[in-house]
């Protein structure tokens, strides 16, 4: 009992129960992953000399399946800084899934995990503001973007547009917080126990229900290189969160189709009058608009259904979310023990 409590001290002293794990997803991010690792390494430090972390912290890049020279980047940044780890994917499985296996990674061996884009378009700095929040309670803390200048006018119009559907069908999303974010060992703890294959984090974080706080920044300008979310993806992936989180699209195609009764109704009315006043319909309008508006609800509605149904497909397949090919461990150690 002495001892355990000896040994409980000096871990509190050596600051060994606040091991913080960065976690940077990347895809193609040879341009601006030796200038990341640097500036994480230098918050990194500057946390550690004032004893808010343990010395045990570390920084662990996931490489997403890159077709650049990003990982050669990692093994040379593995040799020359001492915290920096990596785990390579056999391909690319995305953004979400490579954050996924950052988090299973390093459940077991970390306090606390920190997980942000490569680019560095979030701000660094309030990393120490989100580990001071952690220290007084929070399991949760996100990182919101305050103002979206640096973003297109199409990027900040959608993505608002998305944040109001999705609280419009009564998802919970923290507006403007994308995947920056704190997460304490509970609560990673707790993501996991997710297991779905289409990945939605932001929505399932705040599921989790632990205390959380937030913590502002501006956002800036992506470091170098481009963006590896173009058109096509964001919407999939707006696609994937509203069907992933929400069945209003289906209580939709309901009401639509209500709707087209009672207008198909008030038509036959209309036409039976029109009949009894001796104006003969010419039937070819009435005929071609109700094809086509017909026709209209029933795509909208079987591509809606189908959605789902294509939800269940993945999702019964349970196959796995991403697959390791290599990894690379820092001098502190990440336990890479996969599940
Ligand atoms: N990313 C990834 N896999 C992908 C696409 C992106 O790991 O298939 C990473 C990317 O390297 C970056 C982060 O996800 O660290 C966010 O991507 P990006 O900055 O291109 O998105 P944006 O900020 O433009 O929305
Ligand atoms: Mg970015």
């Amino acid at each position: 009992m002495l001892n355990e409590i000896k040994l409980g001290w000096i871990a509190l002293v050596n600051n060994e129960v606040n091991i913080l794990t960065i976690i940077i997803p990347c895809f193609n991010e040879e341009e601006v992953i030796f200038e990341t690792a640097k500036e994480i390494t230098s918050i990194l430090t500057q946390l550690i000399k004032n004893q808010k972390i343990s010395k045990k912290s570390r920084i662990l890049f996931v490489d997403d399946g890159s077709r650049d020279n990003t990982w050669s980047c990692i093994e040379s940044l593995n040799d020359s800084n001492k915290y920096v780890s990596g785990i390579k994917f056999s391909r690319n499985f995305g953004h979400q899934n490579a954050l996924i296996a950052g988090l299973t990674m390093v459940e077991q061996s970390t306090s606390i995990a920190i997980t942000i884009d490569a680019d560095l378009q979030d701000d660094i700095n309030i990393i120490p503001k989100m580990v001071d929040e952690y220290l007084e309670g929070a399991d949760v803390v996100y990182g919101v973007r305050n103002n979206r200048k640096t973003d297109t006018w199409f990027k900040k119009y959608s993505a608002e547009t998305f944040y109001k559907l999705m609280e419009h069908f009564g998802v919970k999303m923290v507006y403007n917080h994308a995947d920056y974010r704190l997460m304490s060992k509970r609560a990673i703890h707790a993501l996991l126990k997710y297991r779905e294959r289409n990945l939605f984090l932001r929505g399932i974080v705040p599921l989790v229900g632990y205390p959380s706080a937030k913590v502002y920044y501006m956002r800036k300008e992506r470091y170098a290189g481009k963006s590896k979310y173009p058109l096509k993806k964001m919407l999939n992936f707006a696609f994937d969160g509203i069907s992933s989180f929400s069945l209003a699209p289906i209580r939709i195609i309901m009401y639509l189709g209500f709707a087209s009764i009672i207008l198909s109704i008030a038509l036959m009315v209309y036409t039976l009058i029109q009949r009894f006043l001796g104006n003969t319909t010419t039937g070819w309008p009435s005929l071609m608009i109700s094809i086509w508006f017909l026709g209209g609800v029933q795509l909208t509605s079987l591509s809606i259904i189908g959605e789902y149904i294509g939800k269940v497909f993945t999702e019964v397949k349970q196959r796995p979310r991403y697959q390791i090919e290599k990894t690379v461990n820092s001098k502190t150690q990440i336990d890479m023990t996969t599940k």
